[in-house]
């Protein structure tokens, strides 16, 4: 589903992303793991172009984002991304959060941005919160909205960047649960986290960068479970 060669990004003199290669296939939940400033998000806002790619190759779903010729709107409408900060519209509903780019983006019919909006509501266990306006919500809640609403355009990937970093840890549970659904479900996913219980619970395969490599890729419970680098073990001993 996504495919990574030679990734490099620089800002400026900073070389952030120093030759990142890696796979996602159809249905995997790959994890990355890694050190602040490491350069997670830097590589999540290159898979769907948020940031332009030095040098290298960026694929999703047989595209390649990184061609120069290549409708990067229409690319882009296939990937959900959920971040850190919820960005919910403040001054719209729930429901009109979930229904306002399936009518702007995809010019879905309203009953039918509703029904879709409704259904993917109900899916993240928020559905009775449809009137509510985002202030009156948790913020785990608020994070299940925009989970909710990168579902409903109907994407075949999803990424995540620390989805649960800024929730309080007794809200951070609900929003777990969802992300497992999804992964239950089989939607592929790339999930840049701190949560190494749920990496290892659900992931396929853990990835470890630092200083924009990546140090170690592999199945979830060896990467975390028994790491081969001294960077991962030092990364781990800090975090577990
Ligand atoms: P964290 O765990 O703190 O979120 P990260 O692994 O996601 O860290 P990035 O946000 O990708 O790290 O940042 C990697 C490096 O790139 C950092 O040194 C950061 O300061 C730098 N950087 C990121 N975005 C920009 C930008 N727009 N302009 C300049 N430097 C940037
Ligand atoms: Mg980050």
């Amino acid at each position: 589903a996504v495919e990574i060669r030679d990734l490099h990004k620089r800002f400026g003199k900073l070389e952030v992303l120093k030759g990142i290669d890696f796979a996602v296939d159809p249905g995997q939940v790959v994890c990355v793991i890694g050190p602040s400033g490491s350069g997670k998000s830097t590589l999540l806002r290159c898979v769907n172009l948020l940031e332009q790619p030095t040098s290298g190759r960026v694929v999703v779903h047989g595209v390649e984002l990184t061609d120069r010729d290549v409708d990067i709107d229409a690319a882009r409408r296939g990937i959900g991304m959920v971040f850190q900060q919820f960005n919910l519209f403040p001054h719209m509903t729930v429901l009109q959060n979930v229904m306002i780019s399936q009518r702007r983006v995809l010019k879905r019919g309203k009953a039918e941005a509703e029904r879709i909006a409704r259904e993917n509501l109900d899916k993240v266990g928020i559905g009775e919160k449809c009137d509510a306006y985002p202030v009156q919500l948790s913020g785990g809640q608020q994070q299940r909205v925009a989970i909710a609403r990168a579902l409903a355009m109907s994407p075949a990937l999803m990424l995540f960047d620390e989805p649960t970093s800024a929730l309080d840890p007794e809200l951070v549970g609900d929003v777990l649960t969802v992300m497992r659904k999804l992964a239950e479900e089989g939607m592929t996913m790339l999930v840049v986290t701190h949560e190494m219980a749920f990496a290892r619970d659900v992931a396929d395969r853990v990835v470890f960068m630092d200083g924009g490599v990546i140090v170690e890729d592999g199945p979830a419970e060896q990467v975390i479970g028994a790491p081969r680098h001294e960077r991962t073990k030092t990364f781990l001993s800090r975090v577990l």
